[in-house]
């Protein structure tokens, strides 16, 4: 039983229900490409894995950040019943079954491949692991090359081996605990994938525009909105230059929406009304 997250239903599945593309199988010596981007294909490879839920938790991540083509070096059996489909969410749809078994060897052969492992080398007195580099790093230096990648996670106990790291053409560590940096297999690839989704995803289910800022004028007329309510409140005039500027550089911080200033606004001219009676 893999130590992380239960089984999940599919409780976000959009209404419209997206059904997976007629992709090619395992078999057909196809790789399916679900993120042809300017920096080339990315794929997910997982050595050796014990538990096939982590397999599944790595399959649902990699669709969850647009990867599609998940190669298995030596994997455990899949059972379709299993945990490893349990585990997948919509990726045992097409991520999962269209996994392809391969071997180290084919990795090294045909990939620009980035070992990741928690246990780095201090300095250039041994390369095996090092230099090594941030996943959101990794992300920043491929997006400027055209090379097909792939992305090596390994065994749940051991990592990858120093053998097979020293095959390997990068490596890549996530910053964690000095005591303790070593995270569970399917969470250590949720993060890698989430940084390197910017490779991969053209847009993600939010909205372009996530902060509709209030205009300009909106958010100075809270200023001066702001001024007659100092003057009503009959806060001393010595210190209004300061309440002033703090008030300035709170709504400086604040970039309320529309809405916000507009209320804000309302609520002051009503309470200095009010005052003014
Ligand atoms: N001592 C092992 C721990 C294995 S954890 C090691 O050398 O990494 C199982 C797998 O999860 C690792 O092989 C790696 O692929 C991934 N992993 C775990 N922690 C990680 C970290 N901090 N950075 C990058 N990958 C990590």
């Amino acid at each position: 039983m893999a130590d992380d997250a239960s089984p999940t239903e599919d409780v976000d599945r959009p209404a419209d229900g997206d059904r997976p593309d007629d992709r090619s199988g395992p078999d057909s010596g196809h790789r399916p490409r679900g993120n042809d981007t300017a920096a080339g294909n990315v794929a997910v490879a997982v050595v050796d894995a014990e538990t096939p839920g982590n397999v599944g938790t790595i399959a649902r991540s990699m669709k969850n950040f647009g990867f599609s083509e998940l190669l298995l070096v030596d994997p455990p059996e899949l059972d379709p019943e299993g945990e490893a489909y349990g585990f997948a969410g919509q990726a045992r749809e097409d991520v999962l079954p269209n996994a392809r078994e391969t071997t180290f060897d084919d990795l090294v052969g045909n990939y620009h491949t980035v070992g990741t492992t928690a246990v780095t080398n201090e300095d250039e007195t041994s390369h095996v692991r090092y230099p090594f580099t941030t996943p959101a790093a990794l992300a920043d230096s491929l997006a400027d090359v055209e090379a097909d990648t792939c992305v090596v996670f390994g065994r749940e106990r051991v990592g990858l081996t120093n053998d097979e790291l020293a095959r390997l053409d990068q490596v890549c560590s996530i910053p964690a605990a000095a005591d303790y940096p070593a995270l569970n297999l399917g969470q250590a690839a949720t993060i890698v994938l989430y940084e390197l989704r910017e490779l991969t995803l053209g847009e993600t289910q939010h909205p372009d525009e996530r902060h509709q800022r209030a205009d300009e004028r909106a958010v100075e007329g809270l200023q001066e909105q702001f001024d007659a309510f100092l003057a009503a409140v009959e806060h001393p005039p010595e210190k209004r230059p300061k309440a002033r500027r703090l008030w300035r550089r709170f709504v400086g911080r604040a970039h309320p929406t529309g809405r916000e200033a507009t209320t804000l606004r309302g609520l002051f001219r009503r309470a200095t009304q009010r005052l003014d009676d």
